[in-house]
């Protein structure tokens, strides 16, 4: 399969909202986007998207994972940009149409579809930047993707940065490409300066996220992470390995901690990024101040390696979805 995000399903869904309403949505070719050069979303950043996955299952029929926690969380991200809210049932209806349409085009686990609804201000007028889009398209892509780990479970390298941010207080639980545009120039700074594959942004000491993922501290009885606050983006990959931790006996710690708790941690806790696109992912080596050091012996941990396998077998129709995450297509 080709490179995450590259390949796409040869029809999208898509909604515009003008004259105060959502127009009803249809499932069309997917082709480039008509839109004016003023539209709002390219000079004022007004957008915010999804991500998450449907899965096939051995009976043919399709399963998208916490697809009314995504859509709510779109609502979120649409309401903190002042942009148009989709209601509901047209977002869900939009991807239960889309995946209806490729099921068939779904490949069996560990990969699946991966699905991106994309919220984008188009009212024509650069003189609006104190005020909101007050026309808007929704649309969602369909991606087939492979399996994250085809290559094996590699244990990441993280430079944890604790004064630089990733994003701010009022978007940081927005997903939103700005904070990605913020992320940009440090991830790559860092990558190039330290060799690592992420940013673990710690402003002031206060250990929050990566660009794109969620940080866990984890060992044979205990998950510690940050509690939800506006600082990061609120990851249903994050909530859900939780409630399955619960769900095994594991402690669930959220609380706030510091650089100077995490090196002194990682002398014997697990630690892992999670994501969608990864699910749980070990990070093997932190980056501070130009020295290394490892997380434990800097291998894949146990800990991690299970509650991944946990999460994955509700996805792919292993294990009972007793917490009611799939929607069934
Ligand atoms: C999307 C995202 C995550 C992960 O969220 P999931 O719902 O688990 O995929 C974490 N951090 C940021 C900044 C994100 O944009």
């Amino acid at each position: 399969m080709s490179q995450f995000g590259t390949e796409f399903c040869d029809t999208f869904a898509i909604a515009r909202y003008e004259d105060g309403q959502w127009r009803p949505a249809a499932i069309e070719p997917l082709a480039p986007l008509p839109m004016h050069p003023a539209s709002h979303v390219l000079h004022y950043a007004s957008t915010c998207f999804e991500g998450f996955k449907a899965y096939r299952w051995a009976d043919g029929s399709a399963r998208i994972f916490r697809l009314y926690d995504h859509v709510a969380r779109m609502q979120k991200s649409a309401k903190s940009l002042r942009l148009p809210v989709p209601e509901t049932d047209l977002l869900a209806n939009m991807v239960i149409d889309l995946v209806r349409a490729h099921v068939d085009a779904i490949p069996a686990p560990p990969s699946s579809l991966y699905l991106r609804p994309t919220l984008i201000g188009t009212l024509p007028n650069i003189g609006a930047a104190a005020s909101p889009s007050t026309e808007a398209t929704l649309f969602v892509l369909a991606s087939p993707v492979g399996d994250y780990f085809a290559g094996g479970v590699r244990p990441l390298k993280l430079l944890v940065e604790d004064r630089r941010s990733r994003s701010t207080e009022q978007l940081g639980s927005t997903k939103t490409g700005g904070n990605y545009a913020a992320a940009l120039g440090p991830t790559l700074d860092a990558k190039a300066e330290f060799g690592v594959d992420q940013v673990l942004f710690c402003p002031n000491g206060d250990v929050q996220e990566t660009g794109a993922a969620n940080f866990l501290l984890l060992n044979d009885d205990e998950v510690i992470t940050k509690p939800l606050d506006t600082s990061f983006l609120h990851g249903m990959t994050r909530a859900s390995i939780l409630t399955l931790a619960a769900d095994q006996g594991y402690t669930v710690n959220e609380r706030t901690f510091t650089v100077t708790e995490l090196l002194d941690w990682v002398e014997s806790y697990e630690a892992a990024l999670s994501g969608t696109a990864a699910t749980l992912t070990p990070v093997g080596t932190l980056v501070y101040e130009g020295r290394e050091l490892p997380v434990r012996d800097a291998a894949a941990g146990p800990n991690v390696d299970r509650l991944r396998k946990a999460l994955q077998a509700v996805q792919y129709g292993q294990a009972d979805d007793s917490h009611g995450w799939l929607t069934k297509v």
